[in-house]
C-alpha cells in the first residue's frame, strides 16, 4: 500500500475509533457485522420481523439488545443522552433522531411532533447536541406529498393537509430558530421532493437571514443534484439568506430504480457509483468554495469524501473546526471515521436514532440491508472489531 502523505487524515487508528466501548461492545460488534454480512440471515431476518410485527408478537426483548442496541441511542431521550455523553468524552457529538416510521394517523403526527419539538430543546440546553433534524413524511401523508410534488392538490381537503403540514414544519424550524439550534429536512423518495424542496427553500428565506439555521438535503446519487445546489446557492444571493446543505449519497437507490421501471420515466439515479461519488465531491468543493453563503454538512461513510473535505479545508486555509462544516456518520457505522476525525479537531456529530423498539424496525432494517449490500461495508467493520479486540486482548 502506498504510504500516505504526512498531515492526510488518517482512519486507520482503532484504538482512537473504538475506544468508547467496551470490550463486550465491541466483541458484540464484530459478531453483528459478521451476521448482517450474509444476505441469507438478513433477509430471512426482515421476513421474521415482518411476521412478527403483523402478528402484534412481542419481539422487542430480542431486537433490543442485539441490533437496536448497536445503531440506536434508546427508545428516549434520556437514554439517548447516556450514549451522547460517553461519546462527548472523545469529541463526538450527537443529533438525536426520532426515527419512527410509517405511522400517519393525525395522532400520530402530531405526537411525532411533540417530540421533535422536545428534541430541539434538549438540543437548545446541551452543547454535545449541536444539530436537530426530523423525516418530512413525519408530518403529513405520503399522498399529499406527492401530488404537492406534481402540483395536483385538487380537493380543499388535500390543499388543507398540504397547509398543516407547511405549518408543522414551520412549527419546528421556528422552535429551532429559536432555540438557535439547526434543524436539518432529512431527504426521502424523489416523488415528494418537489414539495420538500418549495417547504424546506421557504424556511430557509425566512429563518437563514444571518446564519444557516435550515438545512435542506442533497441525495448525490440523483442526476439532477449538482444542477439544484448551483440553482439553491443562485437562490439564496437573490433572497439574501444562507444555505444549509446536507450532503448525502442517498439511500433508495434500489426502489427508485424499480419504481423508474415500472412506471417508464428515465431513471433519477446516476448510472453508476462513480457518478454518483463523482457528483458528491463536486457538491463538496463547490460548498467549499462559497462558504461565505453555504453551510455544509457532510453525511457519509465514504474515506474519500470525508478525506476530501479535509483536504479542500486545509487548502482553503480554514481551521479544523470551521462552524460552517461538519461531518457525520449514522451511529453504529464508521466510527473510525467519526473517531479519527474528533481526535484531529474536526467538527463531528453522529446521528443517533431513537424510538420504541418496534417503530424504528424499518430504519433498522435498512441499516442491515445497507451493510449487507454496500460493498466490503460490513466486511471492513468486522474486520476492524476484530483487529481492535484482539489489540485489546495482548495488551
Ligand atoms: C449522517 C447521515 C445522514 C443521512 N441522511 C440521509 C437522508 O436524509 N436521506 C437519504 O436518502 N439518506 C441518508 N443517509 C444515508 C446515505 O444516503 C447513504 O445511503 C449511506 O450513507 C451510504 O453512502 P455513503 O456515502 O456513506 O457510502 P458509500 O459506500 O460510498 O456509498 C454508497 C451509496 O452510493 C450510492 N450508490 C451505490 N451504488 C450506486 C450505483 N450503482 N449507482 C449510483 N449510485 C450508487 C448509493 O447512494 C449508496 O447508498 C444518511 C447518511 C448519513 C451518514
Amino acid at each position: 500500500m502506498a504510504a500516505k502523505p504526512i498531515g492526510m487524515i488518517q482512519f486507520d487508528n482503532l484504538e482512537i475509533a473504538f475506544r468508547y466501548k467496551s470490550d463486550r461492545e465491541l466483541k458484540f460488534a464484530y459478531w453483528l457485522f459478521r451476521m448482517v454480512g450474509n444476505p441469507k440471515i438478513v433477509l430471512l431476518g426482515k421476513k421474521i420481523t415482518c411476521l412478527a410485527l403483523k402478528l402484534h408478537l412481542p419481539i422487542s426483548w430480542l431486537i433490543k439488545p442485539t441490533i437496536y442496541r448497536h445503531f440506536c441511542g434508546g427508545e428516549t431521550i434520556e437514554e439517548c443522552m447516556k450514549v451522547s455523553r460517553n461519546m462527548e468524552k472523545y469529541g463526538v457529538k450527537c443529533i438525536l433522531d426520532y426515527s419512527v416510521e410509517g405511522k400517519d394517523s393525525p395522532e400520530d403526527i402530531q405526537a411525532a411532533l411533540e417530540e421533535t419539538l422536545r428534541t430541539i430543546r434538549n438540543a437548545g440546553k446541551n452543547r454535545n447536541i449541536p444539530f436537530t433534524v426530523f423525516k418530512p413524511t413525519a408530518f403529513t401523508l405520503e399522498h399529499i406529498l406527492e401530488k404537492g410534488s406534481l402540483n395536483e392538490l385538487n380537493t380543499d381537503e388535500e390543499k388543507a393537509e398540504a397547509q398543516r403540514f407547511r405549518d408543522r414544519v414551520n412549527t419546528l424550524c421556528k422552535a429551532a430558530y429559536e432555540e438557535n439550534v439547526p434543524i436539518m429536512v432529512d431527504a426521502e423518495d424523489v416523488r415528494f421532493q418537489v414539495m420538500i424542496d418549495q417547504v424546506v427553500t421557504g424556511m430557509m428565506e425566512k429563518y437563514n437571514k444571518e446564519k444557516a439555521i435550515v438545512y435542506n438535503t442533497l441525495q448525490m446519487y440523483r442526476t439532477d443534484r449538482l444542477d439544484f445546489l448551483k440553482q439553491a446557492w443562485q437562490k439564496a444571493i437573490d433572497g439574501n439568506y444562507y444555505l444549509g446543505i446536507k450532503f448525502v449519497r442517498g439511500a433508495y437507490m434500489e426502489r427508485e430504480r424499480a419504481r423508474a421501471l415500472k412506471y417508464g420515466y428515465p431513471s433519477p439515479i446516476n448510472p453508476d457509483k462513480p457518478t454518483t461519488d463523482s457528483m458528491y465531491n463536486d457538491g463538496l468543493r463547490f460548498t467549499v468554495d462559497h462558504l461565505d453563503r453555504v453551510s455544509v454538512f457532510n453525511g457519509t461513510h465514504n474515506e474519500d469524501s470525508n478525506r476530501l473535505l479535509t483536504e479542500l479545508m486545509e487548502q482553503k486555509g480554514l481551521a479544523k473546526n470551521e462552524p460552517k462544516i461538519w461531518f457525520s456518520q449514522l451511529f453504529g457505522m464508521s466510527d473510525h471515521v467519526s473517531f479519527n476525525l474528533a481526535a484531529a479537531g474536526y467538527n463531528v456529530a453522529k446521528y443517533l436514532p431513537y424510538g420504541p423498539v418496534r417503530h424504528v424496525l424499518p430504519y433498522l432494517i435498512r441499516r442491515a440491508e445497507e451493510n449487507t449490500a454496500v460493498a466490503g461495508q460490513s466486511n471492513r467493520e468486522l474486520q476492524m472489531a476484530r483487529e481492535e479486540y484482539r489489540r485489546r486482548k495482548e495488551r
